[in-house]
């Protein structure tokens, strides 16, 4: 009996959108749960496959609703580590892979994706929330005024732009800046995991709330986040104030600095004296 005969047309659609979303991500072998009653003969193997067939479909479209719904727990696959040499290489990869997406509503409006920029073998990488209207333009992340801040933050650490990673949540320009939809967000970030995991920083810094939200696959205040480690892909998270806050509030500065030497002590760079301006 095939797959094809036991399921509806929209629900071998679904199926079908999903191997191609997976294949999209770079995962090419399936599994059929392994069916526990099929030692007891033909027959109830058979019976059972159905029930498993059903159970499948059931599952499926529990998971397109929380796909669309809720944030999704962080799966946390141990990927290959890429050598040194090939990061450039596996990231143009990725970014190959993504190409003219439209995989969510978020393509409609926006001029380029962003994907990400910096050192392929960072050692530190900002994770902000998704590009606004210069990134939109440029088709890089962080180049307006809360790019700048960040900028600063980045050399207040004593680092250069170009020796850190930065990439956002979603890599297209939500509509009037809104926060990204879980869905948006769920189906942009595994694009999002595959370049943490070809450049597999030491630390990422989240940048805000969204940023924190994804990475650890649940939501939390940004007050019980910040001030500690977490963990995030194989990398110490610390979760910090989005930039674009700190542009309305200058106060929380001191705050995210804070955060920052504590991002400098796990990378065991040198105390710098100046806070962020
Ligand atoms: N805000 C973000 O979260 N990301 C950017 O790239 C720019 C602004």
């Amino acid at each position: 009996m095939t797959l094809a005969s036991r399921l509806s047309p929209e629900t071998e659609e679904a199926v079908r959108a999903r191997i191609a979303y997976f294949r999209d991500l770079g995962v090419f072998d399936f599994y059929r749960r392994e069916c526990a009653a099929s030692l007891r003969g033909v027959e109830a193997s058979i019976e059972s496959k159905e029930e498993n067939l059903s159970a499948a479909e059931a599952e499926l479209v529990e998971s397109s609703s929380m796909l669309k719904a809720a944030v999704l727990p962080v799966i946390e696959t141990p990927a290959l580590p890429v050598a040194e040499e090939d990061k450039e290489a596996a990231l143009a990869a990725i970014r190959e892979d993504l190409g003219e997406c439209t995989r969510c509503a978020l393509a409609k409006g926006r001029n380029h994706v962003v994907f990400g920029e910096g050192d392929a073998n960072a050692r530190l990488m900002f994770v902000g929330e998704g590009p606004g209207a210069d990134e939109d333009a440029q088709g890089r992340p962080f180049v307006g005024r809360a790019g700048q801040l960040l900028n600063n933050m980045i050399a207040a650490m004593g680092l250069r732009r170009e020796q850190v990673y930065i990439a956002n949540i979603v890599k297209c320009r939500p509509p009037q800046n809104r926060v990204p939809e879980p869905d948006e967000a769920n189906t942009c970030s595994p694009f999002l995991f595959r370049q943490i995991d070809v450049i597999r920083p030491e630390v990422i810094v989240a940048l805000g709330s969204t940023a924190a939200t994804y990475l650890l696959g649940g939501k939390s205040p940004l007050s019980a986040l910040r001030g500690r480690l977490h963990q995030a892909r194989g990398a110490k998270l610390i979760v910090t104030y989005h930039p674009a806050y700190l542009l309305r509030d200058p106060r929380q500065k001191k705050e995210a600095w804070a955060d920052l030497q504590l991002a400098m002590a796990e990378l065991g760079l040198k105390k710098a004296e100046k806070p962020v301006e």
